[in-house]
């Protein structure tokens, strides 16, 4: 009677949807500022003044038809044309704005680029630890997710990743800055990376998912440009974390120029974006975030948080990366099972997402987008979960 696949992803709900929800229900219970919820990755600094003031004018100056009107399904063209602008003249890639979707954030720029290549038997890797909707998203698109764990430091291991290739290897996905271990990948790696996945395209081209949210959040360290590195790459980008929009839903997919058929591959992204009603992404907000491309919410907020929590974790006996970019710490867990640490984190109202469902065991991820007081309350009850451990 109904899809029972669909019915059980409903009904199963992500266990960080499932954590954000107990929080919620904690705070009516014992008040919100009790309460030190870590569990969702949504930002907490405010955008940029210029979407503030692009939306003022947009309001002010555009007529209603327009405004809040249909523009073409893969996006206005003018937006179109500044997004490819902006990635010719800040990565030097000769973008063509025939190649760029816009989209209702990353998560639609990868369910459109998977159902536009997916084909009966294929495979995407991912990376462990991954982002758990990849999962999600490749088997709605047909394909098989294949599990392919990083190095010690959670970086990328060619090794590993040559030996998961095989005739059936439709993509790799690669997510940097990472969420959930905060990893920037090097330039080095992206080398690598782009000189196998040419080597194994063989009888067809293994394409190069790069899912971007974070590419703008980072301390000090530069994100290399995957398109530079490797010809079938598909840039699947979002607004969600630079500008602190989430709930706008707005993003693209930028199919590289270098691309073996690229304007097939276009074709199909918007046939993908037609099949799933993916068309005119958010009207409003395609023309705002034309006008402050490249632009980012308040990185040093996140930079002070992302010290005063890494710092104060070390001193308690915690073992975490200092992580380059993003807004996680992904912290190993005092013991085996990290759902048993996160549960008993809860006894202190502490909310952690225990890596699980990021594809490996024994961490947890802390994501502290959340307000400068709420990491500076939480600290006297991490000190208190830390004695159980380490007194
Ligand atoms: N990819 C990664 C790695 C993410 O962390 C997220 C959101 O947290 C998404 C995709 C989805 O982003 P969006 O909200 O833009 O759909």
């Amino acid at each position: 009677m109904l899809n029972k696949t669909m019915q059980k992803l409903g009904e199963e709900r992500s266990v960080i949807r499932e954590i954000f929800e107990y929080g919620n229900r904690r705070a009516a219970e014992i008040g919100r500022e009790n309460v030190y919820d870590f569990s969702l990755g949504n930002p907490s600094v405010p955008s940029p003044a210029c979407v503030r003031e692009e939306i003022d004018r947009l309001l002010n100056t555009l007529p209603p038809e327009v405004l809040h009107g249909y523009t073409s399904a893969a996006g206005a063209p003018d937006v179109r044309a500044a997004v490819a602008s902006y990635i010719h003249e800040s990565f030097g890639v000769p973008m063509d704005a025939n190649l760029v979707y816009m989209t209702c954030g990353a998560a639609a720029s990868l369910t459109i680029t998977l159902n536009a290549l997916a084909e009966e038997g294929d495979e995407f890797i991912v990376l462990t630890p991954y982002f758990p909707e990849y999962r999600v998203f490749i088997e709605r698109a047909g394909a098989v997710c294949r599990e392919v764990a990083t190095d010690a430091r959670f970086h990328i291991d060619i090794a590993a990743i040559e030996a998961a290739i095989n005739e059936h290897t439709k993509g790799i996905l690669v997510n940097s800055p990472n969420n959930p271990t905060g990893v920037v990948y090097d330039e080095e790696e992206f080398v690598a990376l782009g000189k196998l996945l040419k080597e194994k395209s063989v009888s067809r081209p293994i394409f190069l998912i790069a899912d971007e949210p974070y590419r703008e959040l980072t301390y000090g360290k530069s994100v290399p440009y995957p398109m530079n590195y490797y010809e079938n790459t598909i840039l699947c980008y979002s607004f969600s974390k630079s500008l602190s929009l989430a709930g706008e839903r707005i993003g693209y997919i930028a199919v590289s120029p270098m691309a073996t058929n690229a304007n097939d591959i276009f074709s199909a992204v918007a046939g993908a974006g037609r099949s799933l009603g993916y068309v005119c992404a958010p009207a409003l907000f395609q023309r705002v975030c034309a006008k402050c491309l490249g632009r980012s919410s308040d990185i040093k907020e996140y930079e002070k948080n992302r010290e005063l929590l890494y710092s104060a974790l070390k001193e308690y006996g915690f073992t975490c990366i200092e992580p380059d970019g993003a807004f996680y710490l992904f912290v190993k867990s005092p013991e085996p099972d990290a759902k048993a640490f996160a549960e008993r984190a809860k006894k202190y109202e502490l909310l952690l997402v225990p890596s699980d469902s990021f594809g490996v065991e024994g961490y947890v991820r802390i994501s502290y987008c959340v307000a400068r007081s709420t990491i500076e309350r939480s600290l006297p009850a991490f000190q208190k979960l830390a004695k159980e451990y380490f007194a």
